[in-house]
């Protein structure tokens, strides 16, 4: 071994030393690739009816529903951290087979949207569109015959999107998967005057085995079935783009990937297609898999969460849906 630690000459040419930019911390701090800003981050809110109302949710570390009164002052403490917005989804005290509740206006996402208005937070209000936390069925469309009816479902969908932008709603973000759903929001929007609400469309949304403790948290698992009918297979990567493209088409304004953790290839491959910013959801089996491993002692939660989604915006998200908002906007004020 001697003998060939002698004779090994290694021709490195002076310019091929990529270490040396990785010397000391501030070398690595200057030449970082990626950074991480509040402002790209919206955290997710679950929204009841009610007054001083808080139950935590057992699935979602650190995460509770709450009453509008109090999701008010959990969006002050979000909005003081420099978070960039929120994303409310409700759950109703009631279910019915149409999922009327998405559209009351007297509901807990409208409640709180309007409170968040009156407040003028420096954040923006985000309303998740669906039917599925208010059904009955716990499906994201109306049935008929068993089956998800797609074209019934768009106008129940648009009603909802009506009822959220009317409560204020910065952005409106259909998730319900139904073909056609984003043309149909923004007729309803733009024919009732509201040409100033934005669309976020959860444009490639795979069927997905991490959106369990989300389900749990909404209490919206889909009584009989699944939604393999139309959430998309999480084989598949060009119909992920040809949804994008659909919906881009229809008068998106923001296309979102979910959950992001799988989908970081269409992150990049829809970075270089289209020219419309593009979302993802870090979705709760992501942010649960990090909790549950840190407990453990067998990852450092704060390195595996900033990793994670350091690894999403360098995939090409510019906005980002996750359960740790206020941790990473904590941190990074710590770090400044
Ligand atoms: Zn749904």
């Amino acid at each position: 071994m001697p003998e060939l630690r002698s004779r090994l000459q290694v021709d490195l040419p002076g310019e091929r030393r990529p270490r040396r930019l990785r010397s000391s911390p501030a070398l690595r701090r200057l030449v970082r690739e990626t950074r991480l800003d509040p402002a790209q981050l919206v955290a997710p809110l679950f929204v009841v009816s009610g007054r001083e109302r808080r139950e935590e949710i057992s699935s979602l570390k650190g995460h509770s529903r709450w009453s509008p009164d109090l999701a008010l002052a959990e969006a002050r403490r979000l909005a003081r951290l420099g978070v960039g917005g929120v994303l409310l989804f409700g759950i109703p005290d009631a279910k019915d087979a149409e999922g009327s509740g998405a559209a009351a206006a007297g509901g807990p996402v409208p409640e709180t949207l309007r409170k968040l208005r009156e407040a003028k937070l420096p954040l923006v209000s985000i309303a998740d569109v669906c039917l599925c936390e208010y059904t009955d069925h716990g499906h994201c469309g109306v049935l008929r015959g068993g089956e998800v009816d797609n074209d019934a479902t768009l106008p129940l969908l648009a009603e909802a999107a009506l009822a959220y932008a009317e409560a204020g709603a910065d952005v409106v973000a259909p998730s319900a998967m139904m073909d056609g759903q984003v043309a149909a929001l923004r007729s309803a929007l733009d024919a009732a005057g509201h040409l100033d609400t934005a669309i976020m469309a959860y444009a490639s949304k795979h069927a997905s085995g991490f959106y369990g403790p989300f389900r749990e948290a909404a209490g919206s698992t889909p009584g009989v079935g699944d939604r393999k009918a139309y959430q998309m297979d999480s084989a598949n990567g060009r119909e992920a783009l040809l949804e994008m493209e659909l919906d881009a088409g229809e008068g998106a304004d923001l296309l979102m990937v979910k959950p992001a953790i799988t989908s970081l290839d269409l992150l990049a491959l829809a970075r270089q297609r289209f020219d419309l910013p593009l979302a993802a959801y870090q979705v709760s089996g992501e942010a649960a898999m990090i909790e549950a491993a840190a407990e453990r002692g067998w990852i450092d939660r704060r390195t595996v969460v900033l990793e994670s989604l350091t690894a999403i915006v360098r995939a090409g998200a510019q906005v980002v849906m996750t359960y740790f908002a206020a941790d990473v906007a904590t941190w990074l004020r710590e770090d400044r």
